[in-house]
Order: C-alpha cells, then sequence, then structure tokens
C-alpha cells in the first residue's frame, strides 16, 4: 500500500507498547525477539496487562522485570482493583516499589462473577478509589496512568456520566490517560478537547490496535464498544482469505487514524501489540518514523 504522504516527525510524541503476560511456553519463548524489536523503536515505555486471559498477577511482575533487565526501559504493571483489598494492592505496590517500578497503569478491572460474592469481598469499586489509594499511600512516586473511553465505557449509563466518572480519575490524581482502541478519530478529539475544557490538563494518550484479521478486529471492537466503520469492516471481510491484502489495507487504515491523531495534537501513541512485533513495526513504517535498526 501506500503509505501516507507526509511524514510527520517524532519530535515531542511518545509511543509506548502494551504486552500481556505470556500464557504458553512457546509464547514465553518468543516474547524476548518480539520485545527486542519493538525496544529498538525507543519507546517511551512498555506496559504488562493483568488478568486478561485469566494471567495472574505473579505472570505481570515476572514480565515487567524480564523486560526492564533485557531492555532498560520503564516498563509499567496494569494493575486491577476489583474484588482486591487494601492490604494486598498495598502489598503490591510495595513489590513493585522495590523492583524500581515508577509507572502504573490503574484500572477497576473487569468485573469477575465472583465479585459480589462473600468469597471475594472487593474493597474497591472503581478505578477513581484505587488512584486515591496509590497517592495516599506512595505520593508522587508513580506515575499513574488511567484509561479512557473516547466511545463510552460499555457498562456506563450514559455519556455524560462516564466523562464525570473519568473527570473523577484525573482529580484523584491521575499522571495520564490511555484510551481503549477505537478507529474512529473524531471521538477522540471531541474527548480530548472535552477535557481540555473541563479543566484537565493530563495528556490523553491514544491506543491503536493494528488490524491483522477481520474475526479478531471484529471481536475486539465488539468487546470493548469500538465503532468499527462500517465500510473497513466490509473492506476486510471481502479480504479475509487474502492475508497479504488484508493487512496492507488495514495497516493503511490504521497508520491514517495515527496520522490524523498525531496532526490534530494527539501527545502519543500507545500501540496494543498483541505481543507482536510485526503488524507495530508494519504501522511504524507506514507513518513514517524512524526505523533504521528494526529489520525487514
Ligand atoms: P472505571 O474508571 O472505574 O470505570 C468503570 C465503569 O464504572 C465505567 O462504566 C464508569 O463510567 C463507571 N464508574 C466509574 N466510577 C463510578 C462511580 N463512582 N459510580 C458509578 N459508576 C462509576 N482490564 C484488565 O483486566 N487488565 C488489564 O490489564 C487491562 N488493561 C487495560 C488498559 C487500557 C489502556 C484500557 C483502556 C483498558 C484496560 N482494561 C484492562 C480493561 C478495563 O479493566 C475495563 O474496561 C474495566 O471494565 C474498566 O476499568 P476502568 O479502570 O476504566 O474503570
Amino acid at each position: 500500500s501506500t503509505p501516507p504522504a507526509s511524514r510527520l516527525p517524532p519530535d515531542g510524541i511518545h509511543f509506548s507498547f502494551e504486552l500481556f503476560p505470556p500464557r504458553t511456553s512457546e509464547g514465553k519463548a518468543k516474547l524476548p525477539t518480539t520485545v527486542a524489536r519493538l525496544a529498538a523503536l525507543n519507546p517511551a515505555f512498555f506496559s504488562v496487562t493483568y488478568g486478561a486471559g485469566g494471567s495472574d498477577q505473579d505472570g505481570t511482575y515476572d514480565t515487567v522485570v524480564d523486560v526492564v533487565t533485557q531492555t532498560g526501559i520503564a516498563t509499567a504493571p496494569h494493575l486491577t482493583c476489583i474484588g482486591s483489598t487494601r492490604a494486598k494492592v498495598a502489598a503490591l505496590l510495595e513489590r513493585y516499589k522495590a523492583a524500581g517500578v515508577t509507572r502504573i497503569v490503574a484500572l477497576r478491572g473487569d468485573l469477575p462473577a465472583t465479585a459480589m460474592s462473600p468469597e471475594a469481598p472487593g474493597e474497591f469499586r472503581f478505578a477513581n478509589e484505587l488512584v486515591s489509594f496509590i497517592r495516599e499511600t506512595h505520593g508522587t512516586h508513580f506515575s499513574i496512568e488511567v484509561a479512557a473511553y473516547p466511545e463510552m465505557h460499555p457498562q456506563a449509563r450514559s455519556i455524560d456520566e462516564d466523562f464525570e466518572h473519568f473527570r473523577r480519575k484525573a482529580d484523584a490524581g491521575a499522571s495520564s490517560a490511555l484510551t481503549q482502541l477505537f478507529y474512529n478519530p473524531d471521538a477522540y478529539f471531541y474527548f480530548r478537547d472535552r477535557c481540555a475544557a473541563a479543566g484537565m490538563t493530563l495528556p490523553i494518550v491514544p491506543g491503536i490496535m493494528p488490524i491483522t484479521g477481520f474475526q479478531n478486529v471484529v471481536r475486539f471492537c465488539g468487546n470493548c464498544g469500538a465503532d468499527l466503520p462500517r465500510w473497513v469492516r466490509l473492506k476486510l471481510e471481502a479480504l479475509q482469505d487474502d492475508k497479504p491484502a488484508l493487512l496492507d489495507f488495514g495497516t493503511d487504515v490504521v497508520a491514517r487514524l495515527g496520522e490524523t491523531l498525531m496532526k490534530g495534537g494527539a501527545p502519543g501513541l500507545h500501540f496494543y501489540t498483541i505481543n507482536q512485533a510485526d503488524p507495530t513495526l508494519r504501522l511504524w513504517k507506514a507513518l513514517g518514523l524512524p526505523a533504521d535498526d528494526v529489520g525487514p
């Protein structure tokens, strides 16, 4: 495909790469290569999810330590609070602090089936309570990232209520926000401008997910309530059996999105890498970002 015509300098724009703790021995064996290829792009930080697909907190901790040891690049654990207790979160924060971690992605997490049962007496209800707790217990030691939903969190009752809930996280002391994935830049710009108009100063970094398949993008969008433009969905569906053409089209769509976001003043891009280097590297090149050392 033809890359976007204009080239954006990366000056002042921060990139970050999200990983998950590998669950299989094959995934574990592959991660260092993926991390090395992504590290060559010199991101501001990596982040490592917690709880997705049943991963445990040890998996997150171990992956964070491995990535830092391998690359020397700051790596932020995601930390979810639903169903947990102050004592557990406090112990985990101490463990991360002792490991040299200075950035945390603070989340509520998705409600487990047991969240309301007596076995899981959660002491946190929403992410703003976790942000307050981290600030109360550790002052400014950690940079705190929170989640933002330009197209609304799927369980929120209204876009206005969801916005007010986001504001609580900012007021509680969040340092910056990473958005849920989206394919509609206007939703991001509207949300960002609304935050600025409400006096919030925290950077709101778009989360972008490379498109690598028809079924998986439809599933991801469905799970998180992201609007996949109809024309993109139709085209991806038509290209399902032609992987190279689908990857070209998907890269073009997401590179245009990234370009529009950066031109419109987005302070950075957070890539949902799904532990694969190739899709992010393809996007990186299509965006015209410097990629001298990243191989073929
Ligand atoms: P919150 O900000 O607490 O919001 C959750 C919902 O509650 C929203 O609908 C909000 O409007 C509502 N709400 C908030 N406060 C109140 C209030 N006081 N009264 C009533 N309603 C309220 N999940 C994982 O399990 N592991 C991960 O590693 C992970 N990483 C993520 C990374 C990013 C960048 C993003 C965007 C999401 C991630 N998630 C992860 C998913 C996230 O846990 C879910 O979207 C979760 O449902 C909400 O988390 P939150 O921190 O946004 O919650």
